[in-house]
């Protein structure tokens, strides 16, 4: 409800999500599901119904102004877009649909009432959870507000199966929100291997104008206090005190756009650049589609993820899967993206001397970088979007029989 399929992930409300949503949607197609996506029009001229891919369509719905909303004034949203989601499957071909998959709360509450309406069963993924948020958040961050504390939990309650990314996000839908644990199921994300592949550096570098003998340090992100780009900046100032002679060869490089509050100021980095007196060594990118993101993976020495919090982390498996190694944050779903020691670090903690210390060894130590980059993509390459709507087919196949009380068969996936 929130963010459109269609929308450019890396800044404002898309993320990872959305491309959890079109990579699974266009392989659970190629398995033989009809996929239906409903999202909220963000603008007048969209069509009503767009084919992204052969057996992935989606509907825009009319629910509220045809412009972005502030994710804050989607909750007053619910009813019209749970309507119109309602009207959609009223007019065209009532009962077609055999599975609801909701992502995120607000489309788990629209979920809630369709999959009462039709009696097929609710599957849920949360994607990032408001109490997790909260207990890990940035300095000066805005705590997640209690309606959607309590939206989520009503998700939690209500639906026949909840997909966690790890093992660590079902223990805290078990723990923290007291679900199930025979209706939680543990499903990977996947990476898109064809599109973040290892490819020359070189090459990469000319194509973005990077010079050949730089130590490039790559964030890549939406910009917003949780990712934490302001730690990777005052890291690289803090590399650059202890060692001067670094400057000749830095590149600190952000892809990604502004999201939500606080950061979002678009002249955010470029200010604490100036402040930190490292702009000369700060690269901003507007948030770049994928196959240009793949030539930055490629182009990096590192790709540094300090997020604070992180129900998966995409960006930490397709840098591994362009074979660059990953300095992480040992939090959330980076403990399972990245192999410590193997595919890349993971650092505790979110002090800029901590991150500086990390990044400087891991520069100075060529053999151990190679070494990273080899593991990185052999880690990288056992996370595909086949498995992922496989796995996927498992869960939903398990909840409607569950509620049906027959077994249902698989395809051959
Ligand atoms: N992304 C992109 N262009 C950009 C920046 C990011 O396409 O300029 C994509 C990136 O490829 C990744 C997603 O946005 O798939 C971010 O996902 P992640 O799980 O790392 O973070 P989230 O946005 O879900 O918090």
């Amino acid at each position: 409800m929130h963010t459109s399929p269609l929308d450019q992930p890396g800044t404002g409300d898309a993320g990872g999500m959305n491309v959890y949503i079109v990579e699974s949607a266009k392989r659970l197609a190629r398995l033989g599901v009809e996929v239906e996506i409903f999202t909220r029009a963000t603008a007048r001229d969209l069509p009503p119904v767009a084919e992204i891919a052969p057996g992935v369509l989606v509907r825009h719905l009319t629910a509220g102004p045809y412009e972005e909303m502030d994710r804050a004034d989607l909750p007053g949203q619910l009813c019209a877009f749970l309507s119109e989601v309602l009207r959609t499957e009223a007019m065209y071909d009532a009962g077609r649909y055999d599975v609801i998959h909701s992502h995120y709360w607000l489309s788990g509450q629209v979920g809630w009432l369709a999959k009462e309406r039709w009696g097929v069963p609710l599957v849920h993924t949360m994607h990032t959870m408001a109490k997790v948020k909260n207990l890990l958040l940035a300095r000066g961050d805005k705590p997640e507000p209690a309606a959607r504390v309590i939206g989520e939990q009503q998700v939690v309650d209500v639906a026949d199966r909840l997909v966690a990314n790890t093992g660590d996000e079902a223990d805290e839908l078990i723990g923290l929100y007291g679900a199930d644990p025979g209706r939680v199921a543990v499903v990977s994300p996947g990476v898109n291997l064809s599109v973040f592949r290892p490819a020359s550096q070189g090459a990469a570098r000319r194509r973005l104008g990077l010079p050949q003998d730089a130590h490039v340090l790559l964030f890549v992100g939406r910009i917003q206090p949780l990712k934490a780009p302001d730690v990777l900046l005052r890291a690289a100032s803090r590399m650059l005190i202890d060692e001067p002679a670094l400057r000749e060869r830095l590149v600190v490089a952000c892809v990604g756009g502004p999201s939500g509050n606080g950061l979002a100021r678009p002249s955010f980095l470029t200010d604490l650049a100036a402040e930190l007196g490292i702009a000369d060594v700060v690269r901003l990118v507007p948030p770049a589609p994928q196959e240009e993101l793949a030539d930055w993976y490629r182009a990096a020495t590192v790709t540094v993820v300090p997020s604070y919090s992180e129900s998966f982390g995409l960006v930490a498996l397709e840098s591994q899967a362009c074979g660059t190694p990953v300095a992480a944050a040992a939090v959330g779903g980076l403990r399972t993206a990245v192999r410590d020691g193997v595919s890349g670090l993971l650092v505790n903690g979110h002090d800029p001397a901590d991150w500086a210390l990390a990044l400087r060894r891991l520069l100075a130590a060529p053999r151990r970088r190679a070494r990273l980059a080899a593991g990185a993509r052999e880690h990288a390459a056992a996370f595909g979007w086949q498995a992922t709507a496989a796995r996927l087919m498992e869960v939903y196949a398990g909840a409607v029989a569950h509620l049906h009380k027959v077994p249902v068969a698989l395809p051959n996936a």
